[in-house]
């Protein structure tokens, strides 16, 4: 680690007189640094983080605009009320709205290709269960996305994208698919049109509240004093946030090179969502299986684990192409954040400090509506 004091210019000059600091450049603190520029022009707002680009979630997810797929609800509404289930529903269905308004669907290649959820041969009592409550959901969640059928049935579909071992198909209509790297190059590039300042290479260590402000110190050896300041570092909350309900989880994503003729078009889930795929740029993302090794994948370091690696390998060989000749491209991997309950925490951690953290695996409907909540809560506390 680079460890050095600022010189006087750089104090003077890029490190002067902020009003906000948000920490982490993910979705959530870009959309928290924008809401509050839109709030109050004036502010001099930074962003610190500690990658050369987002380095969490939101460069290395799946794309998927989606608000719920039928086993995620009722698994959800096992342990939650169906009311705040439907609250979180609602939730990332504007969290998309305004995903969408503020990129722009062009800017993302945002495409409503539906979302699949699949069942196998071994999973018709799930099937069942599922297809009881699609009028029930179709009822519900139809109030709160417009959509007059939200769940249907497809299995007409299942011959077309030639999958094995797989009997049933419910599709979530109005689910949809981003490009990741354009979504966040584009919020980039407004955040920093607005004139807020992201400085990349900045890990903050330690945050000290005062009366006067928040102390942040810098793992260079440098300290920032900032009136009021946003924490928006979700799966890495443990360092800064030890007491936070936050736990990292480490997702393995595979890509593979073209696939001439692909007839995988969608998002999809598969073993409850445990795996889960979607078509690119004619090639397939595929990721999950982490509770197959769950120990290992509950940390905050990137790196591969062979085990689920290969698992995912023998997914694609034997249920999503099986016989169709493939070559991986290539391996990345994602910090989730998780808690104990599947809701975002938005709360003020201390006088000048609110947190917006724990996204679980909703980040890219949800997240922009999570800054928004944050930023709202740090202006007016
Ligand atoms: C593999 C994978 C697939 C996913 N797929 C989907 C999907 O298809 N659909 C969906 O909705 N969601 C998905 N998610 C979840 C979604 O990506 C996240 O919920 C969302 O990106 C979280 O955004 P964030 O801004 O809160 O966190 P992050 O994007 O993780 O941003 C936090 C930032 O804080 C920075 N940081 C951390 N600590 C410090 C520090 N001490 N000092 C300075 N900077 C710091 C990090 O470098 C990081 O850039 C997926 C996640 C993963 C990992």
């Amino acid at each position: 680690m680079l460890r050095y004091n600022l010189s006087y210019w750089e104090r003077e000059t890029f490190f002067k007189d902020f009003d906000v600091a948000v920490i982490g450049s993910g979705i959530v603190g870009l959309a928290a640094a924008m809401r509050v520029k839109e709030l109050d022009p004036s502010l001099n707002v930074a962003v610190l983080e500690r990658g050369v680009l987002p380095a969490g979630a939101s460069t290395r997810n799946a794309g998927f605009a989606c608000f719920g797929s039928m086993t995620e609800l009722l698994d959800d509404m096992s342990h939650r009320s169906e009311d705040q289930v439907l609250e979180v529903v609602e939730k990332r269905w504007r969290g998309l709205q305004r995903l969408r308004t503020l990129i722009g669907d062009e800017q993302m290649d945002f495409q409503m290709l539906g979302g699949y959820e699949m069942f196998t041969d071994d999973e018709e009592d799930v099937y069942r269960q599922c297809l009881e409550r699609i009028p029930d959901f179709n009822q519900k969640i139809g109030a709160i996305t417009g959509h007059p059928e939200v769940f249907k049935v497809v299995d007409d579909r299942l011959p077309r994208f030639g999958f094995r071992g797989v009997r049933h198909l419910i599709l979530n209509q109005p689910e949809g698919q981003v490009h990741t790297g354009k979504m966040m190059a584009t919020l980039l590039r407004i955040a920093e049109r607005q004139g807020i300042k992201i400085f990349n290479g900045i890990t903050i260590n330690r945050l000290e509240n005062s009366s006067q402000g928040v102390d942040l110190e810098t793992e260079s050896g440098w300290t920032l004093r900032v009136p009021r300041v946003l924490v928006a570092v979700n799966g890495f909350a443990k360092t800064l946030l030890p007491d936070a309900d936050v736990t990292p989880a480490r997702n393995q994503v595979l890509i593979t090179k073209p696939m001439p003729g692909l007839p995988v078009e969608g998002c999809f889930h598969y073993d409850r969502g445990y795996f889960y795929f979607r078509n690119i740029d004619g090639r397939i993302l595929l990721g999950g299986g982490r509770h197959l090794d769950n120990a290992q994948e509950q940390t905050a370091e990137f790196g591969p684990n062979e085990l689920i690696r290969s698992a995912l390998v023998q997914l694609l060989k034997t249920v999503i192409c099986p016989g169709q000749p493939f070559e991986v491209d290539g391996w990345w991997t994602g910090i989730l954040g998780l808690g104990s309950v599947k809701k975002p925490i938005v709360e003020r951690y201390a006088s000048n400090i609110v947190i917006a953290v724990r996204l679980n695996g909703m980040g890219v409907a949800i997240g922009t509506l999570v800054g928004q909540e944050g930023a709202e809560m740090l202006m007016n506390g």
